[in-house]
């Protein structure tokens, strides 16, 4: 095995940076693109510019650790296979594979009312046509000039540090980059939109996501919103008595009601503006859940609510058992209770109280031992001498000195 041959520049990449975008400004630093680095260094064999961000051969995973130094695990959560399970369940076709994923859950209809559904080559959020967008303020930032790979999906609408939309672009900083928009860049994204996609960056970051009843795995986050993305594609007569309520919904977020969709169709096999609507609309809708200006019918609608008050009455003190309710051990210890109190102040009731202690014992030593420990509870040492013990009625006679 011949050893590494190091490439003597390699910037580190970028926490959530795709693999294409790293190699681009890792080859910008020889004033070559991706592909020639590749092919002039030998590394890759061939590999296409889609599947470095998909699923590249392990074999080149290796070959760029050696070339970088960078851990062959961090270059793993480079493509969306290392997003396996987390993000989806395979790469792989698989009939079952979109009910798999988007009928685990219901949010907004009750379960069973979304007809199940065979998309042949369908991958939970790779789109069919990938549309590359960045974050326009990340770019501005020196230490964060790289193309995330989750930018490349439609799972995000703006960034979750920024909070300002991702826009369309070509390319890769540091390479050739251009923005596809003749807007004025930034541009902000609604309150709700920024809130999905907070909890969308907590997911990808923490892999966890704080919602209001509790907090959930990312790859349930994930799940989420993909089943809300498919009830909002679903005709709005599945909708009922809610079908005005939902049409407002799309209204005001100035999006066209079900997202624009004529007939149902799969996020990913969408153009990019159907995309931005329904996620729009998801934004929205979660907002309007949270707020309780919508219902949701599903089984894991309340994952989005507040936990309910509990109402507690103020004058409300917790009562004494009644007899009927107490256990036997309860009662004799009630009862024992009451006899400690009484012999306090009733000699007779002490000494039959150390009759019933020291019943069977003979030795001087133990009688005197349990006489002290009815002391210690409080009970005066006049009333006790188990010396008259079976003459309980000598027992006041003492205290009469
Ligand atoms: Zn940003």
């Amino acid at each position: 095995m011949r050893p590494p041959n190091r490439w003597p520049l390699h910037p580190y990449p970028i926490h959530g940076e795709a693999m294409t975008s790293w190699l681009g400004r890792i080859a910008a630093c020889y004033s070559m693109n991706a592909r020639n680095l590749l092919t002039s260094t030998a590394v890759g064999n061939g590999t296409s510019r889609p599947d470095l961000d998909l699923d590249p051969p392990k074999e080149l995973l290796t070959e760029l650790s050696l070339r970088t130094g960078v851990p062959s695990e961090t270059l793993s959560r480079m493509n969306m296979a290392g997003w396996i399970p987390w993000l989806l369940d395979t790469l792989e076709p698989e009939e079952a594979a979109f009910n798999t994923y988007v009928n685990e859950f219901s949010i907004f209809l009750k379960p069973g009312i979304r007809p199940p559904r065979i998309v042949p080559g369908w991958r939970a959020w790779i789109p069919k046509i990938p549309y590359p967008r960045a974050c326009p303020q990340c770019l501005d930032d020196p230490a964060r000039e790289g193309l995330y790979l989750l930018w490349q999906l439609p799972l995000l609408l703006s960034c979750p540090d920024h909070g300002c939309l991702l826009e369309y672009c070509a390319g890769v900083p540091g390479e050739y980059f251009v923005w596809r928009t003749e807007d004025p860049l930034p541009r902000p994204a609604s309150e709700a939109v920024r809130e999905m996609d907070r909890r969308t960056g907590q997911a990808i970051n923490d892999g966890s996501v704080a919602l209001p009843r509790r907090t959930v795995h990312a790859g349930i986050w994930f799940r989420l919103l993909r089943t809300i993305i498919d009830e909002l594609s679903c005709p709005l007569s599945l909708w009922g008595a809610r079908k005005t309520a939902i049409e407002s919904m799309w209204d005001a977020c100035g999006e066209p009601a079900r997202g624009g969709l004529a007939k149902w169709q799969a996020l990913e096999e969408l153009p990019r503006n159907k995309q931005g609507s329904l996620l729009t609309g998801t934004a929205h809708i979660i907002q309007a859940l949270q707020e309780g200006a919508l219902p949701g019918y599903g089984t894991s609608s309340d994952l989005f609510l507040p936990e309910p008050e509990r109402l507690v009455d103020p004058g409300t003190r917790p009562q004494p058992k009644t007899a009927a309710k107490l256990s036997g051990l309860e009662l004799v210890k009630e009862a024992l209770d009451r006899a400690l109190e009484d012999a306090r102040h009733n000699p007779e009731t002490a000494q039959a109280l150390l009759g019933f202690a020291t019943y069977g014992r003979t030795d001087t030593a133990t009688l005197d031992t349990l006489t002290q420990r009815m002391v210690d509870l409080g009970i005066p040492a006049e009333y006790l001498s188990h010396k008259l013990l079976g003459q309980p009625s000598t027992a006041h006679k003492i205290s009469d000195g």
